[in-house]
This record gives structure tokens, C-alpha cells and sequence, in this order.
């Protein structure tokens, strides 16, 4: 029944792309889903049950995921056993489809917020609580640009992390 309720919800929420080029990704999870669904049809490709799930998932921990974490959630959300090569899987469709992006110096994955722009993902993570920021910093995009040229390189994957402790973090009055 609550299965039965929650697919009803997500075929109720319609995707809503974002136009705030300043926007900091504070989004509906069900919305960004909604998204991805039709993004990934538009593109003639489908967002599996778990494929969905998994992308459910990421938008509402919050921060950096672990693979292992993800299966612990499906298997809470099946009640049954997943075999972690599902959740890989569905992991490297969400990458490829540039709907997830993996934080390398934490082994984790994050929902990129605005999979209905291109652009390329610079993350502030912070080490103390382990949130992640998004930010799409168009001057650093250039700068990569330029410095590829130069070097004569064809970029294929731009994931810039940064690490650093977030203002929740940091105690009063030492900012
Ligand atoms: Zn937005
Ligand atoms: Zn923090």
C-alpha cells in the first residue's frame, strides 16, 4: 500500500527545470526525480525501478553516499536482499546520464542538481559533517578550457573537489 501511494506521488510531481543561474540546487527530491525521468526519455533511455530508487535515494541523504550505504537503503526499502552489482550498475546509468556524480576523494555519490543544464561540477565538501555543495562557477569552466587547449587535451570528465569545513561547521566568530 505505502508502495502503491508512493508511485502515485512521483507520477503526480511534474519537472519543473530550473532558469536560476545562482540557484544552490534546493530542489524537491520528487521533482528532480520527476526530471530525471523525463530527461532520460527524452533521450530514449529508461529510468528503471532501481535506477529511480537509487537516484531517490542520493537526493534525499542529502550529502556524499557510499555504494554500500545505498544497498543497506534499497534492501530496508524491498525488504530483500540486493546483490550490490544492481546498485553499480544502476550507479554507471546514472553517471552516464550525468544525473549522479561520484566524489572521488570520498568514494561516494552525489545527485547533481541541474541535470537539465550542461555544465561542470566543482563540489565544496565539508570534512567536519561530510555535506557537499554543487556549484557551477562559469569562470572556472573557462580557465579549464583555456588550460586544456594550451595543453593540447580533450577533457573528458571536469569534477573539481574541494574540501573544506562549511559554514555550519565553523564556530562562531572565527569567520
Ligand atoms: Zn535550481
Ligand atoms: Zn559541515
Amino acid at each position: 500500500m505505502a508502495i502503491e501511494i508512493h508511485a502515485m506521488e512521483l507520477r503526480r510531481t511534474q519537472p519543473q527545470p530550473c532558469t536560476d543561474p545562482n540557484c544552490r540546487g534546493q530542489h524537491a527530491p520528487a521533482e528532480r526525480v520527476a526530471l530525471a525521468v523525463s530527461l532520460c526519455a527524452a533521450r530514449g533511455n529508461k529510468l528503471t525501478p532501481v535506477r529511480r530508487d537509487v537516484l531517490e535515494l542520493l537526493w534525499e541523504s542529502g550529502r556524499p553516499t557510499g555504494a554500500y550505504a545505498l544497498i543497506e537503503a534499497l534492501e530496508q526499502r524491498y525488504s530483500r536482499p540486493i546483490a550490490p552489482p544492481t546498485v553499480y550498475r544502476a550507479l554507471e546509468f546514472l553517471m552516464s546520464e550525468r544525473l549522479v556524480s561520484k566524489i572521488e576523494s570520498r568514494n561516494a555519490y552525489v545527485p547533481r542538481a541541474h541535470p537539465e543544464r550542461q555544465h561542470d561540477c566543482l563540489f565544496f565538501i565539508c570534512s567536519i559533517c561530510g555535506a557537499s555543495t554543487e556549484l557551477e562557477d562559469l569562470r572556472v569552466v573557462d580557465v579549464l578550457a583555456e588550460d586544456a587547449a594550451t595543453l593540447g587535451y580533450r577533457v573528458t570528465r571536469r569534477v573539481i573537489e574541494v574540501e573544506g569545513a562549511c559554514p555550519d561547521c565553523i564556530p562562531a566568530g572565527t569567520v
